[in-house]
């Protein structure tokens, strides 16, 4: 399958070369050049498949062309190596949780994907290059790509995130690794970091001298295995609620997880309509309200892996829906909260339902109490586990929040850490030295 970009200045690639580039050359993102529906029949079986076979059935539409079957089925189910239970909240809340993987946050999902993808693909081109994957992260991306990576043969990471932004819990799981991760703190906002990867896929210099890829949610490998688990929501929903169609409601930052949910959704999976739910970085609600799309920095939130000023991934929604605001407000509507609202839904949600939240779905919580219709269900996507965000979550809980065992294991590492401004020429001096 052919993949081309939102900007439409850069010429199709195939697959193997989306993934290794990761933004067009053109600064647009990539784009499948079909999205195929899933049969019926899928659906009608849905609620019988395990989460594996209905990725790997979802995974044949998107990768079944360019991978052999066989190597695809293996990159799927070496993926998926844990669960993601749908949890009922309320009478017609429920909880997807997303985060059972290692880094116990969702990105698992598509780094560990891209991760089997990439060293596929470069297996294959037998190049004799170290690939350095360079990834900026608000918290949890950066984490989810150091892990998913680790002790891939060939291929080396590079962190980049901004000093004093992301919680202790989340720079432990990437500055603790060592062997081929590296991790930058950027005397910056997660903007800067984003913009220094973005300048130096753009630098003619660097590109002849390196092979250099990203791993951000801008990567077709990252972005398209999430639409994974929004089969396997409906599956586990179908099961209590036959015939019904849930609401599905996505905190979003970058926008990458929603994106793969609206992929889904024109593949046919039967969700009624679509949520974005933001913390005070309302860009994306914004330009629902108004039609206008008016990127700004990015304000510090205790949902800090939303925190983005300007997300990447509305290239792409823009694009899927033939750049039309009505076509979009159609299918997605918007909610934004402050700081006090999230801490107010997480007490609330304790007291009423003993369900702990973390401040991400907490957004996405909030937005299905505020905006279900009386006879519509929905699902909030977890996509951290609170543990992650316990200096947050415990003061107003006012319990302790348990440690999941994989969560612990960084704890007791040593952080490892290299300083860096915010200024492109001082980056670029660092890759020269080091890759
Ligand atoms: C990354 C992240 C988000 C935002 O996801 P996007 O795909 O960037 O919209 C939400 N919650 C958590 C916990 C995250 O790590």
């Amino acid at each position: 399958m052919k993949y081309y970009s939102t900007n439409g200045k850069a010429p199709e690639v195939t697959l193997s070369e989306a993934v290794i580039k990761g933004l067009a050359p053109d600064k647009g993102l990539y784009m499948p050049e079909r999205i195929k529906p899933l049969p019926q029949s899928f659906f009608d079986n849905i609620e019988n498949l395990s989460l594996q076979e209905i990725a790997f059935e979802v995974a044949k539409c998107f990768f079944g062309e360019d991978i052999p079957e066989a190597d695809l089925k293996h990159i799927v189910y070496d993926t998926l190596q844990f669960d993601i239970p749908l949890v009922k909240i309320t009478d017609r809340i429920y909880s997807l949780e997303i985060y059972h993987g290692p880094t116990a946050a969702f990105k698992d999902v598509g780094a560990r994907f891209m991760a089997r993808l990439l060293s596929y693909f470069v297996k294959q081109q037998g190049t004799d290059k170290e690939v350095h994957v360079l990834v900026a992260t608000s918290g949890d991306t950066g984490s989810a790509v150091a892990n998913g990576f680790l002790g891939v043969p060939g291929i080396k990471v590079c962190v980049l995130y901004p000093k004093g932004k992301v919680s202790e819990i989340q720079e432990k799981q990437f500055t603790t690794l060592g062997q081929n991760i590296t991790a930058l703190e950027v005397d910056g906002v997660f903007d800067d970091c984003q913009r220094l990867v973005k300048e130096a896929f753009m630098d003619e210099e660097l590109n002849s001298k390196y092979f250099l890829t990203s791993a951000n949610s801008i990567n077709v490998a990252r972005f398209l295995p999430q639409s994974f688990y929004y089969f396997y929501a409906y599956a586990q929903f179908k099961k209590q609620n036959p015939g019904k169609q849930p609401v599905i409601c996505v905190p979003s930052g970058n926008f990458g997880n929603i994106c793969s949910g609206l992929f889904g959704y024109r593949m046919g999976l039967p969700a009624k309509r679509f949520i974005a739910a933001n913390n005070r970085n309302d860009i994306f609600y914004n330009y629902l309200q108004t039609g206008v799309y008016e990127p700004k920095a990015s304000v510090q939130t205790i949902a800090n892996a939303m925190d983005v000023g300007d997300p990447s991934n509305f290239a792409r929604i823009y694009d899927l829906y033939g750049k039309s605001h009505e076509a979009i407000t159609r299918d997605i509507s918007g909610a934004t909260y402050t700081d006090a609202q999230i801490r107010d839904t997480m007490s609330s949600c304790k007291a009423e339902t003993g369900y702990i939240l973390d401040p991400h779905g907490a957004c996405g919580y909030q937005a299905l109490c505020d905006l279900l219709g009386d006879d519509e269900q929905g699902i909030f996507l977890e996509t951290a586990h609170p543990a992650k965000f316990k200096d947050v979550v415990e003061p107003v809980i006012g319990e302790k929040v348990v440690i999941p065992e994989t969560l612990q294991r960084f704890m007791n590492g040593t952080k490892q850490s290299l300083p860096m401004t915010k200024q492109f020429a001082d980056f670029k001096n660092f890759i020269i030295a080091n890759f």
